[in-house]
């Protein structure tokens, strides 16, 4: 991990490095257990993040947090990142390019933590997850398949991937019921 965290931090030819230094943002590789079970992918560092080079610490954060305390997890156990390490400019979506790009810091993570559920936070991690491990052919929208189990085999065994919607849709209140159901879900892998 130390040494995708040294990559991460001199990707010069990343299409987001001239904005991360120009503003002295940090890159956000990942925080968490190294053996944890269930890992947590979301889309790309915020704000907040890119100051403190923390994975999810700001409105986004805080509903992960009443998420993981609504299952009785705790952030140390589990490991939360991203798809994309550096953060867009003024919070937009991710581009393909970038996924591209930092796609294969993240694979390298999975090998590294060997999780037994990847949960993936967002339409753009469910997106690439889901191709990655070969079940294209189940991807649908989020709000169809969000909470589903999917099972698929990695490298190192079999993994379950459960598609969650983004905290970020849960902060002005109204999705939040569905998050917290879905992540139930959740509660039998921990
Ligand atoms: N949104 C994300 O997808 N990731 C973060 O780390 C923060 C907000």
């Amino acid at each position: 991990m130390k040494k995708i965290k040294d990559e991460v931090v001199n990707l010069k030819d990343s299409p987001l490095y001239e904005y991360r230094i120009k503003n002295k943002y940090f890159p956000v590789i990942g925080e968490g257990s190294h053996n944890a079970k269930i890992m947590f992918i979301g889309e790309a560092p915020g704000r907040n993040e890119a100051e403190t080079g923390r994975p999810f610490c700001g409105a986004s954060g805080r509903i992960l947090d009443e998420l993981l305390q609504s299952i009785g997890a705790e952030r140390k156990e589990v490991y939360i990142t991203n798809i994309v390490k550096d953060r867009p400019p003024e919070n937009r979506d991710p581009i393909p390019e970038e996924i591209e790009f930092y796609a294969p810091f993240l694979d390298r993570q999975i090998e590294i933590i060997k999780p037994e559920v990847i949960a993936t936070l967002g339409r753009f991690s469910m997106a690439y997850i889901m191709k990655k491990f070969g079940l294209e052919s189940e991807l649908k929208s989020i709000s169809q398949i969000h909470g589903e189990v999917f099972t698929a085999q990695t490298s190192y065994g079999s993994v379950k991937i459960i598609p969650l919607y983004h905290p970020a849709v849960a902060v002005y209140g109204t999705n939040k019921e569905i998050l917290k159901k879905d992540f139930e879900t959740l509660k039998q892998f921990k």
